[in-house]
């Protein structure tokens, strides 16, 4: 199987990182695809937020996992994958993964230790979907080395523009010396609200500036209570409000999503003939 690994990577917190990590998946999921969840912040909201509310009881987390692959030792395959009933997989996360972090600093392949775990389940998911941590530090690194593409979410309320400049001089980086494969999906407008023009000057302005070299979404998701009372509940957005216009966003934005992969198919086949 030619697994899609996608990070969700801001370095910039609340920007809905974890919010599109567990709706895409979900959605892709309810696309027929088979999907593999990561949590990789050390705060487990991702964990929490697929009803899990205590990451630090669970037997085996992230940490557990990279923390073998980096001890050299085998891996029982699928070991802590967690179920949810919505019909995505997830590797969980808790605290133990900030003391990750410190370990990765001197280890051998420090930027593929994730990379390696994920080499080990590739066969079993056509997507695997990286929720970062918000930081540039080793743990989103590791994301980027693992992945193949990134979303980008920005809340539509800020100027995201400086923040954006440093994620995306350390995707070129990471893109030159680890990850030639890495690519930019798009940037993502969250928490869009329809009463303002702000969310549209934004827009425009990141067109501006990077519309030539990466791809806005067409789909922008907007800002709802019903979006942030999901967290709490342990389900999707697709179970809670399927009606909803949040809900509404995340199908098409899975369909985006899909449709792009079956463009860069299809012109690597023209390559390729
Ligand atoms: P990040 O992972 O980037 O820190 P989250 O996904 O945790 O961001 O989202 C930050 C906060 O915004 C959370 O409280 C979440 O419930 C809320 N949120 C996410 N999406 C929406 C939305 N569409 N409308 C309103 N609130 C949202
Ligand atoms: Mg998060």
């Amino acid at each position: 199987m030619n697994t899609q690994i996608i990070a969700i990577a801001n370095q910039k917190g609340g920007v809905g990182k974890t919010t599109t990590c567990a709706n895409l998946g979900i959605g892709l999921a309810q696309a027929g695809k088979k999907v593999l969840l990561i949590d990789g912040d050390p705060q487990g909201s991702l964990t929490i937020s697929l009803g899990n509310p205590q990451p630090d009881k669970l037997p085996f987390t992230l940490s557990d996992a990279m923390g073998h692959i980096l001890m050299d030792e085998p891996i029982h395959s699928g070991e802590g994958i967690l179920h949810h009933l919505e019909g995505v997989d997830l590797m969980p996360a808790d605290i133990q993964l900030s003391g990750m972090e410190v370990s990765l600093v001197n280890a051998m392949s420090r930027e593929t230790i994730l990379r390696q775990y994920l080499d080990t389940l590739k066969g079993q998911y056509s997507h695997i979907l990286i929720d970062c941590q918000p930081s540039l530090g080793m743990l989103t690194v590791n994301a980027l080395a693992a992945a193949n593409r990134i979303i980008i979410p920005v809340q539509a309320e800020y100027l995201p523009a400086k923040g954006l400049e440093q994620l995306l001089s350390t995707v070129s980086k990471v893109k030159r010396q680890i990850n030639p494969k890495l690519q930019i999906d798009g940037i993502l407008l969250m928490m869009v609200d329809n009463r303002t023009n702000f969310a549209k000057e934004i827009a425009a302005l990141l067109r501006d500036t990077y519309g030539s070299k990466i791809k806005i979404f067409g789909t922008e998701i907007p800002r709802s209570v019903r979006a942030k009372e999901i967290s709490a509940e342990g389900k999707s957005i697709f179970a809670h409000d399927p009606g909803g216009k949040v809900a509404e966003g995340y199908r098409n934005l899975t369909k985006e999503v899909l449709k792009l992969e079956k463009q860069r198919e299809k012109s690597r086949a023209g390559i390729g003939r």
